[in-house]
């Protein structure tokens, strides 16, 4: 066979094997969309676990009509324009690759409306091809929906699990990022059944949503850490924030363990590591500790284009991060045992 260029259609579908592997990866990327356009709130409804639909709604500042096109093209983004950008990036989306991943595996619809136009406009993309810009009513912001995913797809389509599965890694997230949100307001509707509802609560993490995400008995062991310090090489401070249980509050598995990098929900195995070292001596072997923490540092020192669903960074500092974590946690603990901090009254 000679070499030759693949369809645009097919690239994108061969993208969104990377980046959408069930319906809650698309509530993810829609949602990051939605937090990346300013919005206060957001409201989203599904059907059959996502399958049938997931339509995503917020208030954020939308998309001019004449830029939806561009808004399911590949590689286009409004969010970085150089390598400069990249290496700084604050948003949560920059690879331009999401929404036309999405829309070439599922029948596809955006509809928007900017602040300064006067009406809304929609565009539906059917299994990748896009059809023509129309007129339609929208108050300002922007509202997805992605039906039958993966209807073009029987080999992936087949790898979805059943509704409640998928409703439930659905509501994964959402958990995830409604601790690291709690300014923003959320409600979720499953088979047309109001499901959740996370009321805005300000800027700063507020008891009723860590009760509600991790349970009364966290919340009662919970122990505040808020530390930072000021390394040479970095632009900013590194600083740790949030709240880690006591240890005889402990869990056989890692299903309370809620890290954050400059608030992007991440899988870091060597800051695990280090929070469980931080526990070594005061849990027994086996048992697991519970914590959210927030890590903050200067963007130009962690990679965030690492992965394509964006779960994983890189640090440049690694061995540095590492160390403030730990001994963080060390003193957060000793204290505890020394008696001299309380349980957080939060
Ligand atoms: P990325 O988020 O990496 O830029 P996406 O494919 O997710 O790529 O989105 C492409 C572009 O479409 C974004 O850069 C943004 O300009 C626009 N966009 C997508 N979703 C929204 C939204 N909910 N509100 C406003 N703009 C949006
Ligand atoms: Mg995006």
């Amino acid at each position: 066979m000679s070499i030759r260029p693949l369809p645009d259609v097919l690239v994108n579908q061969i993208a969104a094997g990377e980046v959408v592997e069930r319906p809650a990866s698309v509530v993810k990327e829609l949602v990051e969309n939605a937090l990346d356009a300013g919005a206060r709130r957001i409201d989203v409804d599904l059907e059959e676990g996502g399958v049938r639909l997931i339509r995503i709604r917020d208030d954020g500042g939308g998309i001019p009509a004449e830029e939806l096109p561009l808004a399911v093209s590949r590689h286009a983004t409004s969010k970085i324009a150089s390598l400069e950008d990249l290496e700084a990036v604050a948003t949560l989306g920059f690879r331009g690759e999401a929404l036309p991943s999405i829309a070439s595996v599922s029948r596809f619809l955006i509809a928007s409306r900017t602040a300064d136009s006067g009406h809304g406009a929609c565009l539906e993309v059917d299994g990748g091809r896009v059809g023509a810009v129309t007129p339609k009513p929208h108050p300002v912001g922007t509202t997805v929906e992605v039906r039958d995913l993966f209807y073009n797809v029987p080999a992936r389509r087949k790898f979805l699990k059943a509704e409640r599965t998928e409703l439930a890694h659905i509501e994964d997230w959402l958990r995830q990022l409604a601790l690291a949100r709690p300014d923003i307001e959320l409600r979720v509707a499953h088979n047309g059944k109001p499901s959740r509802r996370w009321k805005g609560e300000g800027t700063l993490l507020a008891e009723p949503r860590l009760h509600e995400a991790l349970g009364e008995d966290f919340v009662r062991h919970a122990l505040r850490v808020d530390h930072a310090v000021h390394p040479g090489e970095m632009r900013a401070a590194l600083r740790l924030h949030g709240w880690i249980a006591q240890p005889v509050y402990n869990r056989a598995g890692a299903d309370q363990q809620f890290l954050y990098v400059n608030g992007r929900a991440v899988r870091d195995r060597s800051i695990a590591h280090a929070v469980r070292q931080a526990y070594a001596d005061v849990l027994f072997h086996g048992r697991q500790p519970a914590y959210v923490l927030f890590l903050e540092l200067d963007p130009r020192r962690v990679d965030v284009n690492v992965h394509p669903a964006k779960h994983e960074v890189r640090f440049r500092d690694g061995r540095l991060v590492y160390d403030f974590v730990l001994r963080t946690l060390q003193d957060a603990l000793a204290q505890t045992r020394a008696g001299i901090a309380s349980p957080a009254s939060l």
